[in-house]
């Protein structure tokens, strides 16, 4: 049987944890053919580990997409984005592939860097982005921001705020408790319109973890793709970034990564769900 051809439309992590690079190790952990449009290049200070977003010029985006779409992706998944021209971009490119999963990663701040980085681009995710999500996948800072709730600090928040997002057109919604949320396990928090789930793993290291949330949305895009339900998809993508996160290793001083494939080749771990 065909793979299923599963297209990131996001940045480059040079240092490949996070990115593109997460996305396509997670993709072909899950016997889906990868690709990339790219939109930006991430580098890093070798001293500082300070990030530089380089934006690409938005022709040879659109050369990508063009070539990308041509080829038929069965799903799109959307990275950091970096303004609005590109945000639109991705929408269009979706629209135009005729294929029907589109899962958001709503990335609004670099790993490590608080400033977000462009906040036009908010309202812009609304606008393009959410009314065509099949799964939006946002950490609670970006769920606030999408929900216009602000600052959320518990599940109760990440009900209502799942609540806004679904009603600005998103499918199915996953809200990423996980690191940010102070509690003992991690938890997300998945709605579909009617229920709400809470998704639950022992909470493990926290120190190296860099492309969490980037695994997370690529396990659930390449889930999606394989056939699984939303909920399927993003239980079985949880226990995937849990085993990564828990295997995470320690690159230099400054970060260290998510082991994609520890899920495949390390340990299985196991996630619970309880209605709530
Ligand atoms: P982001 O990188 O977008 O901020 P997170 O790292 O918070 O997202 O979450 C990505 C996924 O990893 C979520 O499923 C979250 O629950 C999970 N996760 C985050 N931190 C931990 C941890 N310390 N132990 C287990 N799972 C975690």
């Amino acid at each position: 049987m065909a793979l299923k051809k599963v297209l990131t439309i996001a940045g480059s992590d040079t240092s490949a944890g996070a990115g593109m690079q997460a996305d396509l190790k997670t993709f072909q952990e899950h016997d889906t053919y990868g690709m990339v449009a790219l939109a930006a290049v991430v580098t890093m200070d070798p001293q500082t580990w300070a990030h530089d977003v380089t934006p690409l010029p938005l022709d040879l985006l659109d050369k990508q997409l063009n070539t990308a779409i041509s080829i038929g992706p069965d799903a799109i998944k959307t990275g950091m984005l970096g303004s609005e021209e590109v945000i639109k971009r991705a929408r269009q490119a979706y629209d135009e592939s005729g294929s029907e999963i589109f899962v958001v990663d709503p990335v609004m701040v670099c790993k490590g860097e608080d400033e977000v980085l462009n906040p036009g681009n908010t309202e812009a995710m609304i606008k393009e982005l959410l009314p065509k999500a099949t799964v939006v996948t946002p950490n609670l800072f970006e769920a606030g921001q999408l929900s216009g709730l602000g600052k959320l600090t518990s599940i109760d928040d990440m009900k209502k705020a799942a609540e806004k997002i679904h009603e600005l057109g998103a499918q199915y919604i996953v809200i990423k408790g996980g690191k940010a949320l102070e509690s003992d396990k991690a938890y997300d928090l998945y709605y579909d319109g009617q229920k709400h789930i809470l998704l639950s793993t022992d909470k493990f290291q926290s120190s190296y973890n860099h492309g969490a949330g980037c695994t997370f949305a690529a396990a659930t895009t390449a889930n999606l793709a394989n056939g699984e339900t939303p909920e399927e998809a993003i239980k079985h993508a949880k226990a995937f970034v849990a085993s990564a996160i828990k295997n995470g290793w320690k690159m230099n001083d400054f970060v260290g990564p998510v082991d994609h494939g520890a899920s495949n080749r390390i340990e299985k771990i196991e996630v619970y769900t309880e209605e709530v």
